[in-house]
């Protein structure tokens, strides 16, 4: 019997035994009802577990198509990674190749392929680099020494550094290498084709080395040569050092033009790059200035041949563009060690030379002398008392007449510097004002001249002029003009009272300025007169650049007078010149009763020289034009 039941009927069971029918029946439906309960709570929590179950389903069911999705996107990402990567390293202008831990190539890009003409069955996953160079060793992209390369290559990379190599190719190629360890043992490798790069820096190197129009190392390549030609002298050996420049290559450039200056300086360092031997060096190191190392010399006698050789060389005629050309040089020349050991010292101890050498009359070479260092010394002692002079008031002005050839009366005076240093004494004019010109002293020392003689010239009788000398410097200056219309307008002179007087050398600066300030003198009323006419290079041509008033030809042809042929023919030629072109034609430096007849019968107007007058004080000036004082009502 059931337990429950025997436990139902037990309590419905009366004391008497008989069985309550009635409790009986109750006890068994509140069993039924109970377990009726029972079945509906485990139904319900079994539904619902379902349901839970149902959602965990459905849950899952989403997570698994998003990881799904997820895994689709990563790996269509990874995918175009991919492709980048190998676009990327395929497209590389380097080669590339990857090794792992154990020698063996995982990657190699196509541009390894074609840069050595390797095929994929060669350079394979899992090659090594042994594999690789031998197969290039064959095929000839690779001439190095396969076991010690790639000794050097593992050396480095267990070390963990780079390993970097410049690799020349049987072809001429030159490929820069580098291999790049990696955490694994393992390395990276790029192969730059470098060539042309390397053709580049050699061309930029050459040019940073190299003068562009005449192809011959620059003063910065000098310098260096010089500097190991040196270290050559320390050991022993002797150097000549010759620096040169062209005797008048400016005229050439001026009157004919830049190009064809151009073209005789190619010209030029040709020549004297075949005037040399191996080792020895030409260098432009200025426009027209050359400077030579001259090694492996023996004797004074070894740089003089060479120097006569280059001589001879630059003086050969030349023809450019149809123009003959002569031009010469003077050679500077100093020698290591005799003269001494440091290129600043020999560099100075030749230009000094060159110095000497143009003293001497250009054309010459000349070795340097320890004297020529005290002459130096002695221009930079005139240069510092010559700055002193003008503040101390050591300069005068004398007056040398001219004359009219007609009547033999003054017609005007030129004013002529004089200095008197209180301890030299005496200097002329020609060894100050170069250096004043150098200096630039030459502007404030002309302007002081300009105003003193415009206002002694105040003082003279009205006609008579007076002459002022100006140099090329102070006719470019851009002071000129207001410095003439201040020393006009303090002194009251009248501007055509005024003559300036340029060479011809004003005009070898033949730029627009010097011409324009020419003008813009003439415009104020001032006289413009050519001086010391025929000296210059090209000097007919001189005359084309601007209607001078005078010209006043030099000394040199009256000197030969009335004798010398060539001279009475230039002096009857030019006074005829200048009486078509309606100018004055002065002879210069007439010293003798002869010479003045002569000048007069070839044509001059008019004179100037030791003859007349030497050139005068003031004060005695004064006496010289007393005579020509017209009455006060009429000068008045
Ligand atoms: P220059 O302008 O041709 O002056 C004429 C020179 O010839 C003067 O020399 C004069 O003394 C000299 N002379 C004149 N007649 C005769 C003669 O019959 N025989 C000889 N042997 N010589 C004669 P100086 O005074 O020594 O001047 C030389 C040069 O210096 C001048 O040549 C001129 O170019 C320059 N100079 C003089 N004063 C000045 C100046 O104030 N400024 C500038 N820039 N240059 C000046
Ligand atoms: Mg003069
Ligand atoms: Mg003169």
């Amino acid at each position: 019997m059931h337990k429950l039941f025997a436990r139902q009927l037990a309590k419905a069971t009366k004391p008497s035994g008989e069985v309550d029918l009635n409790v009986l029946g109750e006890l068994v439906i509140s069993a039924y009802e109970e377990s009726d309960r029972d079945q509906r709570r485990t139904d319900r929590s079994i539904s619902l577990m379902i349901e839970e179950l149902d959602q965990l389903n459905r849950d899952l069911g989403r997570m698994i198509e998003e990881r799904t999705a997820a895994l689709r996107e990563r790996e269509a990402q990874l995918q175009a990674q991919n492709l980048r990567f190998n676009a990327a390293v395929n497209n590389m202008s380097q080669a590339l190749l990857m090794f792992d831990g154990l020698g063996r190539m995982v990657i190699c890009n196509e541009r390894y392929l074609r840069m050595y003409g390797v095929s994929l069955e060669v350079a394979k996953p899992g090659c090594t680099v042994r594999d690789l160079l031998e197969h290039r060793k064959v095929t000839g992209t690779f001439s190095g020494d396969t076991d010690e390369y790639i000794e050097s290559l593992r050396a480095s990379i267990a070390k963990g550094v780079t390993h970097a190599k410049l690799i020349e190719l049987p072809d001429g190629r030159t490929v820069s290498v580098l291999n790049h360890p990696m955490d694994d043992g393992g390395w990276v490798a790029t192969h730059e084709d470098i060539t042309e790069r390397r053709r580049t820096e050699k061309k930029i190197a050459h040019m940073a080395g190299h003068d562009s129009l005449s192809g011959l190392p620059n003063r910065m390549l000098f310098h260096e040569r010089l500097a190991q030609a040196l270290v050559g002298v320390q050991r022993g050996s002797q150097i000549g050092l010759l620096y040169l420049d062209l005797d008048r290559f400016k005229s050439v450039n001026d009157s004919l033009g830049h190009q064809i200056g151009d073209e005789l300086l190619k010209v030029v360092a040709g020549r004297l790059r075949n005037c040399l031997r191996e080792g020895d060096t030409v260098a432009r190191v200025g426009g027209d200035e050359f400077a030579i190392i001259q090694v492996g010399i023996e004797r004074p006698l070894d740089i003089a041949i060479l120097a006569r050789r280059i001589r001879e060389a630059v003086r050969a005629p030349y023809d450019l563009a149809g123009h003959a050309v002569m031009i010469d040089t003077s050679i500077g020349i100093a020698m290591a060690p005799v003269d001494g050991i440091e290129a600043d010292q020999l560099l100075k101890a030749a230009d000094m030379a060159l110095y000497g050498a143009k003293a001497d009359g250009r054309g010459t070479h000349c070795f340097f002398e320890p004297a020529m260092d005290a002459r130096m010394k002695a221009r930079r002692a005139l240069e510092i008392a010559l700055r002193k002079a003008l503040t101390a008031g050591d300069f005068d002005l004398h007056y040398q007449p001219f004359v009219s050839l007609e009547d033999n009366r003054i017609t005007g005076c030129e004013a002529l510097l004089r200095w008197t240093d209180p301890e030299r004494g005496d200097i002329p004019p020609a060894e100050f004002i170069p250096v004043a010109e150098e200096i630039g002293l030459i502007v404030p020392l002309g302007e002081w001249v300009l105003r003193k003689a415009c206002a002694d010239a105040a003082r003279w009788p009205s006609h008579i002029k007076v002459a002022v000398n100006l140099s090329p410097i102070q006719v470019m200056h851009q002071n000129l003009i207001p410095a003439v219309v201040s020393a006009l307008a303090s002194s009251g002179l009248a501007p055509e009272r005024l003559e300036i007087e340029i060479t011809e050398s004003v005009l070898m600066h033949n730029t627009e300025m010097t011409i324009d300030a020419l003008h813009r003198l003439r415009e104020l009323g001032v006289r413009i007169s050519m001086d010391d006419f025929g000296t210059g290079y090209s000097s007919l041509s001189y005359l084309r650049s601007f209607p001078f008033d005078k010209i006043k030809i030099d000394r040199c042809f009256i000197s030969g007078l009335p004798d010398a042929k060539d001279s009475i023919a230039i002096v009857r030629a030019v006074a005829g010149l200048a009486r078509n072109l309606n100018m004055i034609a002065t002879a210069e430096g007439v010293e003798t009763p002869q010479q003045r007849e002569q000048v007069r019968a070839l044509g001059c107007t008019e004179m100037q020289g030791f003859l007349f007058s030497r050139p005068l004080p003031v004060e005695q000036l004064s006496l010289l034009l007393e005579p020509y004082r017209v009455p006060l009502a009429r000068s008045a």
